[in-house]
């Protein structure tokens, strides 16, 4: 077949159908996360605390669609959230509609970059636990973030959209970025770690969230009667990015951490027994997600995590059987 440079050309669209072309709706999902290994350092004077965080993007999205509403003002963003969502309708009720919703601000400071910006219409499709420990909200605004991106022709870059996130949370960025990376400084300070294979683990959700400035304050109570003085964390281990890299779930295993474990536990005594019972129905380790309370177990491969997902369930928990890394906020057809 015989091809010119004239074939790449751009084909001439006519204004009138450039416009009825223009982008009114855009769907987009975006990852929740684990914590395979985190360290978290001493409260620093802002209250913060440093981390060394290993996270990992599992294959358990937020959807969400943002619909333009010509028209309408900027600042003029309505929410809901989607029945479909596999959390319940009774989990969605702790979630804010108006602006302090994560979503609501992803949306306004893209606005601020684009002159096109009109109101919009944000539908969420809850899919990852909320306040459990997995960055659900986080990965709404990221989701926000490159839909509005695309909505308004703003064509920010990736590293644009990562900065406007950190404003938002310290899991925003690694929401964005997806795969599996190391974060330094409160979690956002962001150095892509390679991960070509997937693992496999199964999430098992609470039926309560636990507050993610709670769960550190309780840590700061717990290591302050114990008498321990942690350094700030400056590094993940290297066998976890040794694991990681070969996709070792055997290697990995001795290596999952939580420093948040402990004040997780303490406040939901109830989530040592369902570690027990993933440890006795033979995952190969397992971990608090975060701040917790979602629990993530290690499986060796794909068939062992549907299996154990089952033997989960069958113990009374709900369980899910996922994967990653995977990718970060992405646009979908
Ligand atoms: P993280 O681990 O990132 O701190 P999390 O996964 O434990 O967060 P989220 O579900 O992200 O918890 O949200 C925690 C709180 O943030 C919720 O209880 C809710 O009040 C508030 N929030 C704001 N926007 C959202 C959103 N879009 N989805 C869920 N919660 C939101």
């Amino acid at each position: 077949m015989e091809t010119t440079d004239a074939a790449f050309e751009p084909p001439i669209v006519p204004a009138d159908t450039a416009a009825r072309n223009a982008r009114r709706q855009v769907r987009v999902r975006a990852p929740g996360k684990i914590n395979v290994h985190f360290q978290v350092g001493p409260p620093r004077a802002d209250g913060y605390h440093r981390v060394a965080s290993s996270y990992l993007a599992v294959s358990r999205y937020e959807e969400v669609v943002v619909t333009a509403r010509p028209g309408t003002a900027a600042q003029d963003i309505t929410v809901s959230l989607a029945e479909a969502s596999s959390l319940g309708a009774g989990a969605l009720a702790g979630i804010p509609l108006d602006g302090s919703n994560l979503a609501v601000k992803a949306a306004l400071l893209v606005a601020q970059l684009a002159p096109e910006a009109t109101g919009v219409h944000l539908e969420i499709t809850k899919h990852v636990p909320i306040a459990g420990g997995m960055g659900g909200g986080s990965a709404d605004a990221a989701a926000v973030l490159v839909a509005c991106d695309a909505l308004w022709n703003t064509a920010l870059s990736r590293e644009e959209l990562s900065r406007l996130g950190a404003q938002l949370g310290a899991d925003v960025p690694f929401a964005l970025m997806g795969g599996a990376a190391v974060g330094l400084g409160v979690g956002d300070e962001l150095t892509a770690a390679l991960a070509p294979t997937p693992l496999h683990w199964v999430l098992v959700p609470a039926d309560f969230g636990l507050s993610t400035p709670v769960v550190y304050q309780r840590l700061d109570e717990l290591r302050e009667a114990a008498g321990t003085v942690v350094a700030e964390p400056e590094q993940v281990a290297t066998e976890v990015l040794a694991a990681l890299r070969t996709g070792d779930a055997a290697a990995l295993a001795p290596w999952l951490h939580n420093d948040l474990q402990a004040a997780a536990l303490d406040l939901a005594p109830g989530l040592a027994a369902v570690l027990d019972d993933g440890r006795r129905l033979g995952s190969l380790a397992q971990l608090v997600s975060g701040s917790g309370p979602t629990l993530a177990f290690l499986a060796a491969d794909a068939g062992h995590a549907q299996e154990l997902a089952a033997a989960l369930q069958d113990s009374g928990h709900r369980a899910w059987a996922v994967e990653g890394p995977v990718h970060g906020a992405h646009i979908l057809a």
